[in-house]
Order: C-alpha cells, then sequence, then structure tokens
C-alpha cells in the first residue's frame, strides 16, 4: 500500500466515521430532550412550561 492509498483509505474512514456520528448524535440528542426535558416556569424536571402545573390558570 503506498502513501496515496492510506491517505486515501483515511479519508474514506474519516468521511464514513463523520456519518456515523452525525447519526448518533442526532440519534442520542433525541433521547437527552426527551429525558431531560426542563420546566422554564418552575425549573422542575419531567414536563414543560406549556404543562406546566404551577401555570397560571387563565
Ligand atoms: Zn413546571
Amino acid at each position: 500500500m503506498t502513501l496515496d492509498d492510506k491517505i486515501t483509505r483515511a479519508k474514506e474512514l474519516i468521511s464514513k466515521r463523520e456519518e456515523i456520528d452525525a447519526e448518533l448524535s442526532t440519534l442520542l440528542a433525541g433521547n437527552v430532550s426527551k429525558r431531560l426535558i426542563r420546566c422554564s416556569l418552575c425549573n422542575a424536571e419531567g414536563h414543560t412550561a406549556r404543562t406546566c402545573p404551577q401555570k397560571p390558570a387563565e
């Protein structure tokens, strides 16, 4: 294997890894935002300001 071959192969592997990293971060980001949802009104976990039980009734 020549140096050029190695560089070409390395670039292929890096671009493949970037695709995998992008897909993984999408998957993990989806999980994190679901699991670590936090209310901006009362700062409790598990619901959003929209569904907050402490939201003042109209
Ligand atoms: Zn809340």
